[in-house]
């Protein structure tokens, strides 16, 4: 008898941020590539804590997980465990046009929009922190090389699985929180981004399976703790595939383009912010000196800004223009990545459209001023907690327009149904919550 008959999983990263799909049999790849695999519109419901949320759908309609074959990740391990494949996707309905609720399709068409607006593609890649479950093991952990040290075999194995999944390798580090490291992969372009971001977290994850750990990307685990962010660097190439984000003589260096996409982000980022940091507990890290984001400001290397302008490390104006990239830090895992890019995309290209002029850059700690110098200076404090992130997104007509119709209902009623699980819970209870999931 054969030992096995190995499946691919095929993906779609869906409204919760979940991982979710089917498998079949590697052998049927081929032609899985163009049937795909049935899926369910109700599915979009099902929230982070697996109930489903009332659904418009109902018991109602058929759609298709197409999978693409440029994702397909084979990731073995040392371990004689079988080898892990997976493949992400796009849903379609049965004639094969892209669903609404799809978030890989709505990432596509915010990208066809950078290009048609700004003439720009966008290069680009998600920083991610994590935390280790379980005691902290002893001696000096921040930033040390004890702490690296203590898990450099779950790194080395990391590194070589994210190779596998078609990353490119960046850094391994001890962060600063309780048990918590950092991860960053090279830069992709187009919708590679937030392939590449899904596929870290997948490959995190089953890195620390196979290594007999558990990890968490969870926005907070404790609400006087420190955050484990989502930072998303971006940069812009011309049709040419030239750097087109730096400009020596423009505010800050920004070009003109990147100064009215990085006006627009931050002119919608309280309405966007559901779509970026989307659950109940991703605003407890979203507050003052937590090196996360507060306010919709820029800041010139700032790491208690919303974007940030990232430094270069060259006088040699080809490769500032090469480095020069912007970090949008109000980001956590609790979003599918492609969602929150979507969203950052399209504001930047509102900005675009609307020829914001370049935003100042802050350097005071803005917590300092009183909301009337705040206004004053055009700044906002950002929601502080889900619902009221929901209320502003909601509230916008603008940015609900850069969604097909069915999708800020649909995205709210999730969101809706996932509040309603946790709405008896104190801030130590939901951290717990979420961080079950994440
Ligand atoms: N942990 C911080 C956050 O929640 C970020 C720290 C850093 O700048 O890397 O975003
Ligand atoms: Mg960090």
């Amino acid at each position: 008898m054969k030992k096995t008959d190995p499946l691919v999983f095929a993906a779609t990263s869906d409204l919760a941020g979940i991982t979710r799909g089917k498998a079949f049999p590697l052998s049927k790849l081929d032609s899985r590539m163009k049937k795909g695999v049935g899926w369910t519109p109700t599915n979009v419901m099902i929230t982070c804590f697996d109930h489903i949320a009332p659904s418009p759908y109902g018991s109602l309609g058929d759609l298709l997980l197409v999978p693409d074959a440029t994702t397909a990740v084979d990731l073995e391990f040392d371990d004689n465990a079988p080898v892990e494949r997976f493949v992400l996707g796009d849903i379609t309905d049965l004639a094969g046009t892209p669903w609404d609720l799809c978030t890989r399709s709505l990432l596509k068409a915010a990208l066809d929009r950078l290009q048609q607006v700004g003439g720009v593609s966008l290069l680009g890649a998600f920083e991610h922190e994590f935390q280790f479950h379980g005691e902290v093991p002893p001696g000096p952990q921040g930033y040390s090389l004890n702490g690296f040290s203590q898990r450099r075999a779950f790194g080395e194995t990391l590194m070589s699985g994210l190779e596998q999944g078609g990353l490119e390798n960046d850094t391994f580090m001890k962060e600063y929180g309780t048990n918590q490291y950092e991860v960053t992969n090279g830069p992709s372009k187009g919708v590679r981004v937030a392939d590449d971001a899904v596929i870290l977290r997948e490959v995190t994850r089953m890195t620390a399976r196979h290594h007999g750990e558990s990890i968490t990307f969870t926005p907070i685990r404790d609400p006087a703790g420190v955050g484990n962010g989502v930072h998303i660097h971006m940069s812009f190439l011309d049709g040419d595939g030239a750097p087109a984000t730096w400009d020596a003589d423009g505010p800050s260096g920004m070009s003109a383009l990147s100064a009215s996409f990085v006006a627009g982000v931050l002119k919608y980022l309280d309405s966007i912010i559901a779509l970026t940091a989307p659950s109940a507990v991703s605003y407890l890290r979203l507050t003052p000196h937590r090196w996360s984001a507060a306010y919709n400001n820029l800041g010139f290397r700032d790491r208690e800004a919303s974007v940030r302008i990232c430094p270069v490390t060259s006088d040699d104006p080809e490769k500032i223009a090469r480095q020069y990239n912007f970090e949008y830090r109000a980001a956590d895992a609790a979003a599918s990545p492609y969602l929150a890019l979507a969203a950052i995309i399209h504001a930047g290209c509102q900005g675009i459209e609307d020829n914001l002029p370049a935003p100042t850059v802050t350097q005071e700690d803005l917590s300092l001023l009183s909301p009337s110098t705040l206004a004053a200076k055009g700044y906002v404090r950002l929601p502080q907690s889900l619902e009221e992130a929901l209320e502003r997104f909601e509230g916008n007509e603008t940015v609900c327009g850069w969604f097909p119709k069915e999708f800020a209902p649909v995205y709210v009623a999730h969101k809706k149904g996932e509040l309603s699980v946790i709405q008896d819970m104190d801030e130590s209870e939901r951290c717990a919550a979420y961080e079950g999931v994440y």
